[in-house]
């Protein structure tokens, strides 16, 4: 079954639990620089205590991503598990809030139905890392040659490593008659 939307009303005190499914375009994760293979499962535990609902999220999905070093694509597998303190109603003033209250981790929706796509959509992009690799040793393609070392040899992989920037500078000055 798929739940898009928690209305406040449909749960009851205490424990909920649902498993629902999303595709890339249920989360409007198209136009990324990676791709949701499949879709991702979610299991949603909402705790409801009057109008506070503590919600943990579970997904599991794998990704299509883009080694930062030799460009090739790899699938990776996320487990991703994180827990939002939500509060329904309006968000007090400031100077209203008791201390207690004042929590930054408290989030405050003003309508009675919470959509798990943003919370579900933040913990895919966050679990996007930096620089992916495709295997923590990738060695990466040849800065002359462009060949991927991962695969192929070439006469470039024995010279000393230049440093690019060096070399610019180098060149900056030659130019410059330096
Ligand atoms: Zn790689
Ligand atoms: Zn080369």
């Amino acid at each position: 079954m798929i739940k898009l939307k928690l209305r406040l009303e449909d749960l009851k005190s205490g424990l909920n639990e649902f498993w629902a499914s999303y595709t890339d375009e249920d989360l409007d994760l198209k136009n990324q620089d990676f791709e949701l293979v499949n879709k991702l499962d979610l299991y949603i535990r909402a705790v409801k205590r009057g109008r506070n609902v503590e919600l943990t999220l579970e997904a599991t999905y794998t990704l299509r991503l883009t080694c930062a070093r030799c460009l090739d694509k790899f699938n990776k597998k996320f487990n991703e598990k994180e827990t939002y303190y939500i509060k329904i109603g309006k968000e007090p003033f400031f100077e209203e809030k008791s201390l207690k209250e004042r929590d930054i981790f408290t989030q405050f929706i003003e309508t009675d139905e919470i959509d798990m796509v943003p919370f579900v959509r933040e913990i895919v992009i966050l679990s996007v890392p930096m620089k992916p690799l495709c295997k923590p040793d990738c060695k990466g393609l040849c800065p002359v040659c462009g060949v991927n070392w991962n695969y192929e040899t070439c006469e470039h992989m024995n010279q000393p490593k230049v440093d690019t920037r060096m070399a610019k500078l180098l060149e900056l000055k030659s130019k410059l008659g330096m």
